[in-house]
């Protein structure tokens, strides 16, 4: 077992950290508290080839690994969350499921962008009726012949419903929105319903993108609630086969449960990082607060914390990229670092004193950003859920 990351693999995780301090660092603060979109780090990003990471070179991608995508999150993470999700949904949840899942014809139009970080993608599973309850989808898409349209003959998908809490869907680069939706009855004879994944470009009638969301962390990111009346797109939309959304949505959060491990593992590492510089420079009772035993030890259960965050992320991280079944070992992943981060954010915040409830340090940023986390891409209950599921403990 090797734990040493590849000279590849050090030498992105270096540019990274550095693009943080030195790119990120200085101006997120302001864009947090005005609630703007980071258009200028997306774009420097973009160059940077972080939106490509694991994405093959012949759409346009850096030919690496998710491993390498988790690396640059954890950086990120470790200065700014807003930032770091912004990347996060871009790949895991904008580009891979055409990468995975997409015909050849999708990922020649949509990835190259993508991959570039000119253009976003989202995409949209949550429902204003539930989230955790994914298979009860009830956006629905018909497919149509056009009749009576200029384009009679041609099929087109006709969607209707909402969707709410989606990532990157409203920027001004925002490209497409892939969605699910019942498409039918499953022909299995068990009455399940079908649910596809539709992809959405901007702009198409019918498909509005509500206002912003008013958050209590992620800021500097982008998160809408979207409608469809009757929105139509070609039958080509639809992203790989018919009837296999719910597969394709579950793959999908599989892969994202351990790119928020990592972010969950930078914002728990950075705590440790402001928490570190604080305590050397703050004083009380005739000296550096960093002296009291109560203060050490906190900051060492922090960095236990991130420690075994970053070892459970980096276990189903590998497994993943070898190909292994790794459903289990990203629940943990993710429970774990989102708990580490939860916690961390608390304790640094109390080591700050009241300077941590200012928003001008960035542990307040830290504390806010933190409670989402065990909320995205899967609750924490639903991350117990799956690890008894893969324990034998089906309900
Ligand atoms: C900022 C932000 C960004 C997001 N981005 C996206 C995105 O890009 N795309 C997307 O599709 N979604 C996105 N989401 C949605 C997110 O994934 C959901 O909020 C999350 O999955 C929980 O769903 P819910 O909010 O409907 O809560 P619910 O499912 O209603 O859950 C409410 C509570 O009940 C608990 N619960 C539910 N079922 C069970 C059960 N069987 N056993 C025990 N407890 C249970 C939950 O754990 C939770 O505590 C985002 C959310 C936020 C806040």
């Amino acid at each position: 077992m090797d734990l040493t990351l590849s000279e590849e693999h050090e030498a992105l995780r270096a540019v990274v950290e550095e693009f943080a301090h030195k790119e990120v660092a200085p101006v997120i603060g302001e864009l947090y508290e005005r609630g703007e979109f980071p258009y200028e780090i997306v774009g420097k990003m973009g160059a940077m080839g972080l939106f490509g990471l694991p994405v093959a070179e012949e759409y346009g991608g850096m030919g690496g690994d998710y491993f390498a995508l988790c690396l640059a999150l954890e950086e990120l993470a470790r200065v700014d969350s807003s930032v770091a999700i912004t990347l996060e949904a871009g790949v895991s949840l904008g580009a891979m499921p055409l990468y995975r899942f997409g015909t050849d014809a999708q990922k020649e139009r949509w990835l190259p962008e993508l991959c570039r970080g000119e253009k976003l993608g989202a995409f949209g599973l949550t429902e204003p009726g539930g989230g955790s309850d994914a298979g009860a989808t009830r956006t629905r898409a018909r497919l149509d012949n056009g009749a009576g349209r200029d384009n009679a003959g041609e099929r087109e998908w006709v969607i209707s419903g909402s969707k709410s809490f989606i990532t990157n869907s409203g920027t001004d680069i925002t490209a497409l929105v892939t969605v699910t939706a019942v498409t039918g009855q499953a022909e299995d004879g068990t009455g399940r319903k079908e649910i596809s994944s539709i992809i959405v470009p901007s702009g198409t009638p019918g498909f509005t993108v509500e206002a912003n969301y008013s958050k209590v962390g992620w800021c500097a990111s982008d998160t809408h609630g979207l409608s469809f009346e009757d929105c139509r797109v070609p039958e080509e939309n639809l992203l790989g086969e018919r009837g296999r959304g719910y597969a394709q949505f579950l793959r999908t959060l599989d892969e994202g449960r351990v790119a928020i491990a990592a972010l969950s593992t930078g914002l728990a590492q950075g705590c440790v990082d402001e928490s570190l510089a604080y305590v050397r420079d703050r004083s009380a009772f005739g000296g550096p607060i960093g002296r009291f035993q109560a203060l050490q030890f906190k900051i060492a259960d922090m960095e236990v914390r991130a420690h075994n965050a970053r070892l459970a992320w980096w276990h189903a991280a590998a497994k993943m990229v070898a190909g292994e079944p790794f459903k289990k070992e990203a629940a943990i992943a993710k429970l774990t670092a989102s708990n580490a981060a939860m916690d961390n954010a608390r304790d640094a915040t109390q080591i700050f004193g009241g300077y941590g409830f200012m928003n001008e340090f960035a542990v307040g940023r830290f504390y806010r950003d933190a409670k989402i986390l065990e909320i995205g891409e899967g609750t924490s209950e639903v991350q117990r859920m799956l690890i008894a599921r893969e324990l034998g403990l089906d309900a």
